[in-house]
């Protein structure tokens, strides 16, 4: 019987105090939402919560005893160690997948996995912040609404979108596109899973023959109807078959985990049952095939762009993968940081989110009148909490996604803590971030790509901002490296703090929103984005 992990609800502390208790539900959470949660794999591919049933275990037997004046230390999803700190200093500190520059390559990586000395924690996944597809949707609404903007008059009404990928956060583009009244045909090789999204409410229709998808795809594009098709097939089969027919999507993209040639991405030709069959007899013939294919969708991509598609690369490193595999001009497709959300992160703004640990979901409308109520002439942060409410809940606790900046998002967590103290919510709340952020990561083929003054590999600034918001007074700090880009591709760190509504986390949580979104504003101003330069003038964020 595999395990199942369910994240505790309801008001009974299992551990010394709300702070340790509100970092156990995180994990639970995370396993929760999981997409092979037997496995403890949560989403791209294979980024895991813990290194195994056995560290899990013993994570959570330490978050039961630990005190408020102790940090727990985990190695790539082990326990290792408890430390006497104090009240102030983080109660979970943790470093995963980090490996030294010149081994930071799969075969290294695979080596040591397989004999169990490391963990591939991806962002969210080994963080213990992963809410699902919710943690993306609103990231994804506001790429596909910038592309809108950027090119077609702020609408995709009347738009054709291509792109594969229905996983833990590819799941978000259907309803990314229909919100921003487009069409989209999303392709999936795996059957199952489509049918699950189809049953969440993610995608509107599920066929397996592409004949039928583009039918109404081009019917509804017509009628300027928003529509999501996902079609069972494989991603680069379908772009190609489409290319020979001349057919040229608006937009184009992809959001399957071809950053891992292995484990997650499936090449042509074969069945899902055949290809699974191939990775376990003849994992270097797979990759050689993943490979393969990811070439060729990528060639169809760049045909499609150079037709006039906008196309872009969704974050999974296709476009390195394709390079590698031959195709020399795989970067004239852009990232789509750099494409669309650079500007927010030069203010501090990214995907902030918090958890109503209560199980509750009346703690999340709480909070979202409450936002309102402050910020009412941010136009886009009430449009998107109009929204937001529209994401159909799959599993997990109830959670909100809200892309805050420097300022509001300290606002908002000092508020949060208000609420759960005046007892305006059923109990404490975590709040936590993707490490998409303003300031947490380097990643110079997505969130640093490009970078006005040529920095996109430096990673000082993900470490800076560990390191300050373990300063600040964080509950949880890590460090991650690889994620979306595979092994050597990046560095990032991600960071929770819970509201358990005691007056003195206040400060605390002021502290460390302003210290997470503050280097993130200096990042940019260093760069020489002019947004960051003014706002950290104005804020006196920068030593003159
Ligand atoms: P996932 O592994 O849960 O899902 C990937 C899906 O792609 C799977 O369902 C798989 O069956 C499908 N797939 C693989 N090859 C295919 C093919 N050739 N044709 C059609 N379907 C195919 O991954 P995920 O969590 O959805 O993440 C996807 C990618 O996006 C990862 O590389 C991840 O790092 C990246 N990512 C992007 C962002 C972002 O902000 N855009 C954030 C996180 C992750």
């Amino acid at each position: 019987m595999p395990r199942q992990v369910k994240a505790m609800r309801g008001p009974t502390l299992r551990c010394k105090g709300w702070r340790q208790e509100g970092l156990l539900r995180m994990l639970e959470n995370t396993v929760e939402n999981g997409e092979k949660p037997e496995e403890l794999v949560i989403y791209a591919a294979t980024g895991k919560a813990a290194r195994n049933w056995e560290a899990f275990d013993r994570i959570v037997a330490s978050l039961k005893v630990l005190e408020e004046d102790q940090t727990l230390a985990v190695q790539s999803g082990k326990p290792i160690g408890v430390f006497r700190t104090n009240r102030e200093t983080p109660l979970v500190v943790m470093a995963n997948a980090n490996l030294v520059g010149n081994w930071a390559n799969w075969e290294t990586f695979w080596d040591l996995e397989a004999r169990g000395l490391m963990m591939y924690g991806q962002y969210t996944a080994g963080s213990w912040a992963y809410i699902g597809t919710q943690g993306i949707m609103q990231g994804t609404f506001e790429n596909f609404a910038e592309c809108a903007r950027l090119h077609y008059g702020g609408s995709l009404k009347g738009r054709l979108v291509l792109t594969s990928g229905l996983g833990g956060m590819g799941s978000a583009q259907p309803l990314g596109v229909t919100w921003n009244g487009g069409v989209v045909i999303i392709c999936e090789v795996d059957e199952e899973k489509t049918r699950r999204r189809l049953e969440a409410g993610l995608v509107d229709r599920m066929t397996h023959d592409v004949d039928e998808a583009l039918h109404m795809a081009l019917q509804a594009k017509e009628r300027g109807e928003a529509l999501s098709v996902a079609l069972v097939a494989n991603g680069a089969e379908v772009s190609n078959l489409l290319a020979l027919k001349g057919i040229v999507p608006d937009v184009v993209t992809d959001q399957t985990s071809a950053h891992d040639a292995l484990n997650g991405y499936y090449p042509a030709g074969l069945s899902l049952q055949e290809a699974d069959e191939l990775r376990r007899t003849d994992p270097q013939e797979y990759i050689r095939r993943s490979m393969e294919t990811i070439a060729l969708h990528v060639r169809a991509m760049l045909e499609f762009q150079s037709k006039g598609a906008i196309a872009f690369e969704y974050g999974n490193n296709i476009r390195g993968q394709a390079r590698a595999a031959g195709v020399a001009d795989a970067f004239r497709i852009k990232g789509f940081v750099q494409l669309f959300a650079r500007p927010s992160f030069c203010v501090g703004r990214g995907p902030f989110r918090w958890v109503a640990l209560s199980g509750d979901p009346a703690d999340i409308e709480a909070i979202d009148r409450e936002l309102i109520r402050m910020f009412p002439d941010d136009a886009n942060m009430v449009r998107w909490l109009g929204l937001a409410g529209r994401v159909p809940h799959v599993r997990g606790l109830p959670c909100r996604t809200c892309w805050l900046g420097y300022g509001p998002r300290a606002e908002a967590g000092v508020m949060i803590n208000r609420l759960v103290r005046e007892g305006r919510l059923s109990g404490p709340v975590a709040m936590t971030r993707d490490h998409l952020d303003t300031g947490a990561v380097a990643q110079p083929t997505r969130e640093t790509e490009n970078m006005r003054d040529g920095s996109d590999a430096v990673a000082d600034w993900p470490l800076l901002n560990a390191l300050l918001n373990a300063s600040a007074g964080a509950d949880l700090v890590a460090i991650h490296q690889g994620a979306g880009s595979g092994m050597g591709g990046s560095i990032s760190a991600g960071v929770t703090l819970i509201a358990d509504g005691d007056p003195a986390s206040d400060d605390r949580i002021r502290r460390v929103l302003m210290s997470d979104t503050g280097i993130g504003v200096l990042r940019h101003a260093d760069a020489g984005y002019e947004d960051a330069v003014e706002l950290a003038r104005r804020e006196q964020l920068l030593l003159e």
